[in-house]
């Protein structure tokens, strides 16, 4: 493939840069992808606070997202936090027109700080109209919860497997259950819609925080089908990189911490005279 693949990230703005399109397009730019960032919600966030937050119009959103399509090789979108029903309702009406794909959506519905981002009418248009046009939805525990409509998070890898089960019946081609809250080593369950189940072993890494992990596995999956890797492969290399994120985090600051891992890189960032 020529030059680099453009990547259609949506998400929040994240004063801290922790999470949302700040790690979206970090992420990709370490991974070989131009991120095309389109913001649905300003938050106001950081220092212990709940996050508040103010979403776009979805007119607007409409309008950001034609701007990123324009003159892109958009070869992957990638949805993180959204802020409103109608905001939901843009993204599929664009999904549809562009025919962009593969479209891997991060269901965002809680800040990791605390306060709501997609209330219950957007979560409803997220599973009803979102899900189908999704090639993989990559949920923690209480978001598949959610996604699933069940009352409890799984505790354990059968309660995993009938999440999937039953987010795999909303249309979605794939689901990647994410496992981290569980106890022990961290595992993820890839299940597909024609069946196909395997989970995927990783290693933790004890950090202060773990907000911004979800953004940047998923922005790096994004990066993984963008370049033209199988979703299993996209899965494994993503968690790769966010491990190695993580560890190359200082112990007292953030995590993951994406600017640590480009100086690990030994890649010259911005201002670098060599
Ligand atoms: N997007 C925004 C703007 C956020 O503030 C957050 C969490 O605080 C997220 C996404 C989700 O982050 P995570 O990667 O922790 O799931």
């Amino acid at each position: 493939m020529q030059g680099r693949p453009d990547v259609i990230v949506v998400g929040g703005l994240d004063p801290t840069a922790g999470a949302g399109v700040a790690a979206d397009v970090l992420t990709l730019a370490l991974l070989g992808c131009r991120g095309r960032p389109v913001i649905s919600v300003l938050t106001a966030q950081g220092g212990g606070s709940a996050a508040r937050s103010r979403p776009v119009n979805p007119d607007f959103l409409r309008l950001e997202l034609e701007g990123a399509a324009a003159e892109a090789r958009v070869r992957a979108l990638k949805s993180g936090a959204l802020g409103s029903a109608g905001q939901v309702e843009a993204l599929v009406a664009f999904i549809d027109e562009h025919r962009v794909g593969p479209v891997v959506v991060d269901p965002v519905i809680r800040a990791s700080l605390g306060g709501t981002l997609l209330d219950a009418a957007g979560v409803e248009v997220l599973r009803r109209e979102l899900l189908p046009r999704a090639f993989l939805v990559t949920p923690n525990l209480a978001e598949a919860a959610v996604l699933a409509g069940q009352d409890r998070e799984a505790a354990d890898r059968d309660g995993m497997e009938r999440a999937a089960l039953s987010i795999l019946e909303r249309g979605v081609r794939w689901v990647l259950v994410k496992g981290g809250h569980l106890g022990g080593e961290p595992c993820d369950l890839l299940a597909g819609a024609s069946g196909e189940r395997s989970w995927l072993e990783g290693r933790r890494v004890e950090v202060r925080s773990t907000r911004g992990t979800g953004c940047v596995l998923a922005s790096a999956i994004a990066a993984g089908l963008a370049a033209g890797r199988d979703v299993e492969e996209s899965c494994l290399t993503a968690k790769t990189f966010l491990a190695r994120a993580l560890a190359s985090s200082p112990a007292d600051g953030p995590a993951p911490d994406l600017v640590s891992l480009l100086r690990a890189l030994d890649r010259p960032g911005v201002g670098s005279d060599s």
